[in-house]
């Protein structure tokens, strides 16, 4: 739950009020959508609900605790699976990067690929053809495909996507919200978005 949260920027003499006031409750299994244009602060709410930033004002409770008392970055790390909008390349390969997000070894890398390999086709490609490159090798797609199926898999109780379908073609983009549907069941999921497409199988929206 947010209450009145608000969010300012300063750099030098510039003050951005990023978020002004926000309120919104979302439930597990329920499906929200935050939308707004460029620059109404999307990626800046879930940096906030990730807890990232110290500084901000207003109430983020979870479970009516406020997320501050939720301390610790284990804590925080077990309850969000995040793919942001801009996503953190680093220098070690997709199989590293996959093992090392998932805490799983290849083989069972390999084993979680092979049954998706029907759902989730289009993921289970792109990981499989690139699972020994480096991720900064990807292409932007490629990448986001490679961040989405692993957030999918990340046992978490909140899933967070920034603008996720931005690069992704047509297909990738029907099975990701297949996926989607059946996922939220008994979690939540909050998807920062402009397209049309997935606003229309969220249960709300919450508009900047
Ligand atoms: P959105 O994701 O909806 O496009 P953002 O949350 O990225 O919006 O940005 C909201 C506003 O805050 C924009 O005006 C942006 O320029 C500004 N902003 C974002 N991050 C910073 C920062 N680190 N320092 C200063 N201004 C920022
Ligand atoms: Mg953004």
């Amino acid at each position: 739950r947010l209450e009145n949260v608000k969010k300012i920027y300063q750099s030098g003499e510039v003050i951005t009020k990023a978020v002004d006031g926000i309120d919104f409750t979302v439930e597990k299994g329920e499906f929200i959508a935050i939308v707004g244009s460029s620059g109404s602060g999307k990626s800046t709410l879930l940096k906030i609900i990730t807890g990232l930033y110290t500084e901000v004002d207003g109430k983020i409770l979870i479970n009516g605790k406020s997320l501050q008392e939720i301390n610790g970055e284990n804590l925080r790390e077990n309850m969000f699976s995040v793919v942001p909008q801009h996503l953190y390349l680093s220098s070690e390969n997709v199989s590293d990067f996959l093992t090392k997000s998932l805490k799983k070894n290849e083989e069972e890398i390999e084993n979680m690929l092979n049954q998706d390999a029907k759902n989730l086709y289009e993921y289970v490609k792109t990981v499989k053809n690139n699972f020994a490159k480096p991720c900064g090798s990807l292409s932007g797609g490629e990448f986001r495909k490679v961040n989405l199926w692993m957030a999918l898999h990340k046992s978490a109780d909140v899933l967070i996507l920034d603008e996720p379908t931005m690069e992704l073609d047509k297909q990738s983009k029907s099975e990701l919200f297949v996926y989607l549907k059946g996922y939220v069941q008994g979690k939540i999921v909050i998807i920062m978005t402009h397209d049309q497409e997935l606003m229309a199988i969220s249960d709300y929206i919450v508009e900047l």
